[in-house]
């Protein structure tokens, strides 16, 4: 907590739903704190309290550079995917009820749409609820549009200008966000090339996209392309993809996409590829349920989603500017909103 200077780290029992939570609020500067709650049989406690710490100071960040009024927090919950339960799901609404607002909760991995309906049987700070219930549903095409956008940013200012025809981007991992995100490029003229290692979403993305093409997953990094767009897991810029990767942008939905970014980031600099921060480029589905929050709207959703273009502009200038890799650059924006509105909102 003091290294990463969270605000407040909350553990939370019930046995008789079997529910072991961990909530943690990085940063309330800017509003409540959103992000979502994961479901993962974490081997020990220490392991579920990293990475609640990590993904919420994440979230921090990625609420700032979005010019959103929220904060950063994120929830763990230590089970096995498969005893989910309505007990479960309502005793964890109950505790996140009881911080008053200060953390609003919302999907991840191993929670759907579903689970936030229980959780807001017993708290008003739900979001991601389903479109019946008056909620905004699915949020990855949302996050695929603005992957989108933000690759646009990054063709503009790599070739003058941000028309896709032609180009080829291969997108690692056709789930959810993915497959929105190769429709946007299949529209805009590039030639996508797709790899996942679960064969029945490459064919369903094969089936409504035929003129895409199916590649290895072993040899992704081999292939020639001038996009790489990582869409499945984190850290897959490293070391070893560095060595061969001969794309000119990297710009995908995956979280923590540079295994180490004070290496990677120089590196890539070094390389000439232009790297979209993921905090920034992947924001639309946080965007998209922070609407929630307000009355829900569609075209007001896409407004914002579509801000991402110009903050990805605006990072590289920086980055150029004053010699500090994209990441960094978006990093300093983040960190000096939440400074600055810090100081207006200290004011009467
Ligand atoms: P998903 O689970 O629906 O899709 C991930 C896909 O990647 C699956 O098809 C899976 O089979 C594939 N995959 C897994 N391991 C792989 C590997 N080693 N090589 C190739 N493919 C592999 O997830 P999603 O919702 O589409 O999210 C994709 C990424 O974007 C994740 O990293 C997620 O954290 C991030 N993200 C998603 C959202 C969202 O709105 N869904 C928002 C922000 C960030």
């Amino acid at each position: 907590m003091q290294d990463m200077e969270h605000e407040q780290v909350v553990f939370c029992q019930d046995p008789a739903s079997g529910l072991q939570a961990i909530i943690a609020i990085h940063n309330t500067t800017l509003g409540p704190a959103l992000g979502g709650t994961r479901l993962w049989p974490y081997k020990t406690h220490g392991e579920a309290v990293v990475d609640a710490l990590r993904l919420s100071r994440g979230m921090t960040y990625k609420a700032a550079i979005s010019g959103l009024n929220l904060g950063g927090g994120k929830a763990v919950i230590i089970a096995d995917p498969a005893n989910k339960s309505e007990m479960l799901w309502r005793r964890y609404g109950k505790f996140v009820d009881s911080l008053g607002g200060k953390y609003i909760t919302a999907e991840d991995v191993n929670t759907s749409a579903r689970d936030m309906e229980f959780i807001a049987l017993e708290t008003k700070s739900v979001t991601g609820v389903p479109e019946y219930m008056g909620g905004s549903g699915d949020p990855s095409p949302f996050t695929a549009y603005g992957v989108f956008v933000g690759m646009k940013a990054a063709a503009k200012k790599r070739w003058g200008n941000d028309n896709l025809e032609g180009k080829t981007v291969l997108v690692q991992g056709v789930g959810h966000v993915g497959q929105y995100l190769v429709g946007h490029l299949v529209e805009a003229g590039a030639t996508v090339k797709v790899s996942d290692i679960k064969d029945a979403n490459l064919q369903k993305v094969k089936a409504d996209f035929p003129a895409v093409t199916i590649v290895d997953n072993d040899t992704i990094f081999d292939q020639d392309m001038d996009i790489y767009a990582p869409c499945a897991l984190g850290a897959t810029v490293n070391e070893e993809s560095l060595s061969k990767l001969k794309a000119s942008i990297i710009a995908g939905a995956a979280n923590n996409q540079l295994a180490d970014e004070n290496v990677q980031g120089p590196k890539l600099i070094e390389k000439g590829i232009l790297y979209v921060p993921d905090f920034l480029i992947n924001a639309g589905g946080l965007i998209n349920v922070a609407a929630e929050l307000e009355t829900y709207n569609v075209d007001r959703v896409k407004g914002n989603v579509e801000k991402i273009y110009d903050r990805t502009l605006e990072i590289f200038a920086l980055s150029e500017r004053e010699q500090l890799h994209t990441q960094q650059a978006a990093m300093r924006i983040a960190q000096q909103r939440i400074d600055d509105i810090g100081k207006v909102h200290s004011r009467m």
